[in-house]
Parts: structure tokens; C-alpha cells; sequence
């Protein structure tokens, strides 16, 4: 299926919490999940909430995770194959290649408002690692590895917002860094505790395991 394209709060509302999708409005009372919180669609406010179990449960977490990342279902099992290939706890390792890639490591580091933002920042070339350009939004990173915005875009506006978005924002403990300089390197990978997600990986793994 096609990457999903539309109103993204409604993410939010079918699974009745914030996925914290869209950046600043995600922190104001314009939130639709607070001011509207029944799920979407015409007979949404009418339809009665029931207590999601088994497998129901474990779908709606792995959907979470997926369109916090935004990532299609393919992308998706592939970083669950290549956890529970490694060794160590697959969900923490899930979760670690989605923290890690380019895109969410941009989004960390206050280049974007959102994930989605930050995903494009990537793919119009904004972005290097290394210093050499890489306009991948699911490319790996590693530690070690600096990621910064390129010379040419440093004065792009959205970047400036971002920043003064980022700057009210907690800052990861596992990238240093720099926001002056709009660059930051990875001094190690992220830690469960460090990844501060409404998701349950363990119901993921449960449900690809199967
Ligand atoms: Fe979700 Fe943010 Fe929209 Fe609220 S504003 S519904 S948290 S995407």
C-alpha cells in the first residue's frame, strides 16, 4: 500500500491518544485528540468504545509505531526480521533502527517540526552525514556518525522554526548536539528508557512471531 498522505490527526483519534504527528499543534488545546476525542468518521461519536484485546491489541500498537515512523508494512517486518535475527531484546531492537534512521535522527536533533517534516528536509538534500549528502530518510545511522544541516540550507527558514520549536523541547541524552551549528553526532544508540513512545513493542513482536 501506498505511503498514507492524509489528515493525520485522525491517526490520533482512531487510536484515542496523540502520536504527537504534527509538531506545535500537537502540544496546544487545538489538539484534536483533546477536543474531539471519539474516533473518526460519521458515526464515530456514536459508536461504543470497546476494550481492544489479543490480537486487536497487538495490531493497533504495531499501527502506532508505524505511522509515528512513518513507515510502510514492508520497511516495517523488515526491521522486526532484523531484530529478532540480532541478539538481544527484539523490541528494544525494533525500536532502535526506527529511532536511528536519518529522519527521525533530524527530527531528534530540532531540524523539523514532525517526523513528516523531517523526512522531506531529507529528501530535498538539506541534510549530510559525514559530511557528504545523503537524502535517504531511512538510512542507518550509527555512532559516530555527524549529522548536519548542508551550508547551502542553513538559512531555509523552516529550520529557523524548528529550532525555536526544538529549543522548548526536551533534548535526547544519546545525540550531542549543537543546535547553533544545526549539527549533532550520535554518541550511542538509544536505550528503551530513552525512547519516550505511547507504543508496546512487546505486543509488536508478539504479533509478527506468530
Ligand atoms: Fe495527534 Fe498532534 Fe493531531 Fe493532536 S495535533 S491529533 S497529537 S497529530
Amino acid at each position: 500500500m501506498a505511503r498514507y498522505t492524509g489528515p493525520v490527526c485522525r491517526l490520533c483519534r482512531r487510536d484515542g491518544q496523540k502520536l504527537f504527528l504534527k509538531g506545535p499543534k500537537c502540544f496546544s488545546d487545538k489538539c484534536p485528540v483533546e477536543k474531539r476525542n471519539f474516533p473518526p468518521g460519521q458515526h464515530g461519536q456514536s459508536k461504543k468504545v470497546k476494550k481492544v484485546v489479543g490480537y486487536g491489541l497487538q495490531l493497533r500498537e504495531k499501527q502506532k509505531a508505524k505511522r509515528i515512523y512513518f513507515t510502510l508494512e514492508s520497511q516495517f517486518r523488515a526491521y522486526y526480521e532484523k531484530a529478532a535475527n540480532k541478539t538481544g531484546v527484539t523490541g528494544d531492537l525494533l525500536l532502535q533502527q526506527l529511532e536511528t534512521r536519518l529522519d527521525n535522527v533530524c527530527y531528534r536533533l530540532g531540524f523539523a517540526l514532525s517526523r513528516r517534516q523531517a523526512r522531506q528536509v531529507v529528501r530535498h538534500g538539506h541534510v549530510q552525514v559525514n559530511g557528504r549528502k545523503v537524502n535517504i530518510p531511512s538510512f542507518q545511522c550509527k555512532v559516530g556518525d555527524e549529522v548536519a544541516i548542508r551550508q547551502g540550507s542553513k538559512e531555509l527558514v523552516l529550520l529557523q522554526v524548528a529550532k525555536d520549536f526544538a529549543s522548548g523541547q526536551n533534548r535526547v541524552t544519546w545525540i550531542d548536539a549543537q543546535p547553533d551549528n544545526l549539527t549533532g553526532k550520535i554518541v550511542s544508540l538509544p536505550k528503551r528508557e530513552e525512547i519516550h513512545l505511547p507504543v508496546n513493542e512487546q505486543q509488536i513482536v508478539e504479533l509478527y512471531s506468530k
